[in-house]
């Protein structure tokens, strides 16, 4: 299948390399011609903006960092509207169900259809193609991308109403962000009182405080002192806002 990709980080990199292995044929674009590079050495097409990308392909995916940036590349002056091949736009970024929202009136006039596709499981999952992949919009054009989404991991169909799959991405980031502020409050008790971390890490990984903290982020980049574990912390605090945004705007009260 004929792919444009837009927003080659730490996601979309790895992603766009996998679809491009899988067979499919892309087209990308960043803003950084330095993450187009190695795409391209695979074979893809580097455009000269999302409008350019749409202008090529039907199908367009996106894996950009904030809902200000992926508003910019469906609506802006050089945006995925001014392009007159594109047919369906395929958001795998995580911006919410009323970014997602937004997006559907910006695109439905122009006959875009657009499919919420947020993804979960970190850049190895990425890498390894084994993201949980959440998926909202018409089903028959769900079907018509569901081989290409199954290259990035399991697809969950989450319903036709737009941003539905940005709610189930919120409800599973909030609870990782949750994991990991808990997990690091448990492990500082207990190094204050005199405990190994490693050794907590093992008893809490053989025990029921289990969570994706204590079984991945600690051992991989907390414990060894490096902190980086391929999602920036602007991205984590951009989730839980939209996650409480969310629930308010159901009438749950949080403070
Ligand atoms: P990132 O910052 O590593 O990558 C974003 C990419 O978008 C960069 O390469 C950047 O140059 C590019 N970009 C910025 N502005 C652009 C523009 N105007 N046009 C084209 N490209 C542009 O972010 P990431 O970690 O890959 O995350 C991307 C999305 O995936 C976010 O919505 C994030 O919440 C979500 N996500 C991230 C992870 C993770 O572990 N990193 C996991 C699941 C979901």
């Amino acid at each position: 299948m004929e792919i444009g990709f837009i927003g080659l980080g730490n996601m979309g990199g790895p992603m766009s390399r996998r679809l491009i292995e899988a067979g499919h044929k892309l087209t990308v674009f960043d803003t950084r011609k330095e993450a187009m590079e190695p795409l391209v050495k695979l074979g893809a097409e580097a455009a000269r903006s999302p409008a350019d990308v749409a202008a090529r392909v039907e199908t367009v995916m996106t894996s950009l960092p904030s809902l200000t940036i992926g508003m910019k590349v469906v609506g802006g002056e050089d945006g995925i509207i001014r392009g007159n091949r594109v047919r369906r736009y395929v958001d795998l970024s995580t911006t919410g169900s009323r970014a997602a929202r937004d997006t559907y009136e910006v695109l439905k006039p122009r006959g875009i259809v657009q499919i919420d596709s947020p993804v979960s499981g970190g850049v190895a999952g990425a890498e390894k193609g084994t993201l949980a992949v959440m998926v909202s919009g018409p089903r028959d054009e769900v079907e018509l991308v569901r081989a290409a989404l199954e290259v990035f991991g399991k697809v969950f169909y989450c319903g036709d109403k737009p941003g539905l799959a940005q709610s189930m991405k919120l409800a599973n980031n909030f609870l990782s962000a949750t994991g990991m502020a808990a997990s690091s409050e448990a492990i500082a008790m207990g190094v204050k009182a005199g405990l190994d971390p490693s050794l907590m890490v093992d008893v809490i990984n053989a025990g029921s405080g289990m969570n994706t903290a204590t079984t991945q982020k600690f051992p991989r980049s907390v414990l060894p002192g490096t902190f980086d574990y391929g999602f920036g912390m602007g991205l984590m605090v951009k989730d839980v806002r939209l996650f409480l945004e969310e629930a308010e705007s159901f009438g749950i009260p949080l403070e």
